[in-house]
């Protein structure tokens, strides 16, 4: 028997639209405030209209459903406007990360067909370099903080501010079906061309669900509600902002946009708004902690999830010690991003310091409706015994569908059914995660893997160690073997030789810390380390480095 459900001519099948998360905080909380730097304050009332003014403004430049529409700014009350117009309207909202390298912003505009991009004027420089190889592009916006600049290298349609105001506010946006794209943004590429991922309409409604049944449940801590201040530390064009913009508009929350990130701004709006939650990658939670003025603020109402990188003991005992509630959460661009949250659990409340903060720095639970287990290399599913190391593979209703316009790389992504993240880990009986490499990154061995990140930790132990990153190197008789960077603490260049990080490892490998063929072969003693556009190590670089 066919039991689908039939459409109704009557009945409403109310798709899941960006446009339906707007409903109850116009009536929860219309007066409710969106704040800029020490700049713009808004109310949710205004922040609705300027909503439809911006789809008036886009559509009068003839901007169509279908089209991209890309922006290149700072956090601010401006990308929450587009966060929600832009997809409302039936256009695609392309967030361009504004930190990768010029060629690869070009790469990516031309690759995602931009139409219109809302360009800040911090940016109008990077805009006028690009500007002629620019393929699609056929509208310029500005959008400027103070007053525009008296000369302009490209011609611009008009200036955001100038355009909303002469443009409608009850822009009519239409019922489109839920699995219309909403958006679109590029992987930061650390191998190859950065890669388009996409969402539906359908999925970030449903990732904003999910975010909010994973953060507002915890019996103990951690736990967002209507009742908080949120600012986003996470820039806003990489992953959604973790979602969370979207999710703290539907809850009816203040919202604080800071700008770009510069410390005083940061520590000025912690304190004079009130925040009490946000989330960031743990350098800008390093900084923050270390900073004497942020360090004077009251920080106990203050709830941070770190991502992006492994929340580290060290970071989060600062943390903790300032009164900060931190715990971790997991995801990447490719799966919208939220995957796992490392919330404790009731019974651990009275659990000593050290244990809690084991299952803070965790990789965290899968959140609800996220399908998540651990592979072997052979597509086995592994037990959650705390031990056995396999890939992490998912399903979920939010997962990109593949790489724009790539089906090799989709495939590939997508291998049995699951989506692949390329992550290690562990996974314990209560479901707690733990990340121990990126497959790419594991040291194959002999027949053993090798974690990279256990040799780092160890390394980096050594007072006389800065930083570090280890890789794998071919080796004809082992497969490969480790090699580690290292760079020397402030004043102790002298004493760090190849030798003494050897010595150190192979202390760790007689207490049983990391197996003999963990010592590394090779130890490079360098001034600096590559980084990534979003500020990771560049392993693929420190690779390229050894093979040349
Ligand atoms: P990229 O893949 O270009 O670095 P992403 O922001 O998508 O950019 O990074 C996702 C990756 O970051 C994950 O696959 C994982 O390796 C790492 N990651 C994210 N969150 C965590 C975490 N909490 N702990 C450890 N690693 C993490």
């Amino acid at each position: 028997m066919d039991l689908t459900i039939p459409r109704t001519e009557s009945a409403d099948p109310y798709p899941l639209l960006i446009k339906q998360l707007l409903h109850t905080p116009l009536v929860w909380a219309p007066g409710q405030e969106i704040v800029y730097r020490d700049k713009v304050r808004l109310t949710y009332r205004t922040f609705r209209e300027r909503v439809g003014r911006l789809a008036s403004a886009l559509a009068s430049l003839g901007v169509q459903p279908g089209d991209t529409v890309a922006v290149m700014d700072w956090d601010s009350h401006r990308y929450l406007e587009a966060y929600f117009a832009v997809p409302m309207m039936g256009a695609v909202l392309h967030h361009i990360n504004v930190r990768l390298s010029p060629e690869q912003v070009l790469y990516t505009m031309n690759h995602a067909g931009d139409k219109a991009v809302l360009v800040h004027s911090d940016f109008v420089p990077l805009i006028a370099a690009l500007r002629s190889r620019l393929n699609t592009v056929s509208h310029l916006v500005l959008m400027t903080d103070d007053t525009q600049p008296a000369e302009l290298p490209v011609p611009f349609e008009g200036e955001y501010e100038d355009l909303l105001s002469k443009a409608d506010p009850d822009y009519e946006f239409p019922d489109l079906d839920e699995n219309t794209r909403a958006t679109i943004f590029y992987t930061t590429g650390t191998t190859g061309l950065p890669k388009g991922v996409y969402f539906s309409h359908r999925q970030l409604v449903l990732h904003t669900l999910g975010l909010i049944a994973g953060l507002s449940t915890s019996p103990l801590h951690c736990r967002v509600h209507s009742g908080d201040v949120y600012m986003p530390l996470t820039p806003m064009f990489h992953a959604h902002a973790w979602g969370m913009p979207y999710m703290m508009t539907l809850l009816g929350v203040k919202q604080v946009y800071p700008g770009r990130y510069e410390p005083a701004m940061l520590g000025r709006l912690l304190a004079t708004e009130g925040v009490t939650f946000s989330h960031c990658v743990p350098t800008i939670l390093q900084m923050l902690v270390a900073s004497p003025a942020v360090k004077q603020l009251d920080l106990t109402k203050w709830k941070v999830v770190i991502g992006g990188a492994a929340l580290t003991t060290t970071l989060a005992k600062a943390a903790l010690d300032l009164g900060i509630d931190v715990i971790t959460g997991y995801g990447m661009s490719e799966t919208c991003p939220l995957l796992s949250l490392s919330h404790m659990t009731a019974d651990m409340a009275d659990w000593p310091e050290e244990e809690q903060i084991r299952v803070r720095t965790s990789t965290g639970r899968p959140v609800p409706l996220v399908d998540l287990q651990l592979w072997d290399l052979d597509g086995h599913v592994l037990p959650n015994d705390g031990q056995s190391r396999g890939e992490i593979v998912t399903r979920a209703p939010w997962l990109t569908q593949g790489y724009f316009k790539n089906p090799e790389a989709s495939e590939g992504l997508w291998r049995g059914g699951y989506l692949h993240t390329g992550d290690l880990a562990t996974q314990d009986e209560r479901g707690y995660l733990k990340i121990v490499d990126r497959l790419k990154d594991v040291i194959k061995t002999g027949g053993e893997w090798i974690s990279s990140l256990d040799l780092e930790e160890i390394i980096i132990s050594h007072p006389a160690v800065a930083e570090v990153a280890v890789i794998g190197i071919p080796d004809p008789k082992w497969g490969e073997r480790p090699a580690a960077f290292v760079v020397p603490a402030p004043g102790r260049e002298e004493e760090l030789t190849e030798a003494l990080v050897q010595q150190h490892v192979a202390t760790a490998a007689e207490q049983g810390i990391i197996p003999r063929y963990g010592i590394p072969d090779r130890v490079l003693i360098v001034e600096e380390l590559p980084k990534t556009s979003v500020g990771k190590l560049d392993k693929k670089k420190l690779r390229q480095q050894m093979q040349s």
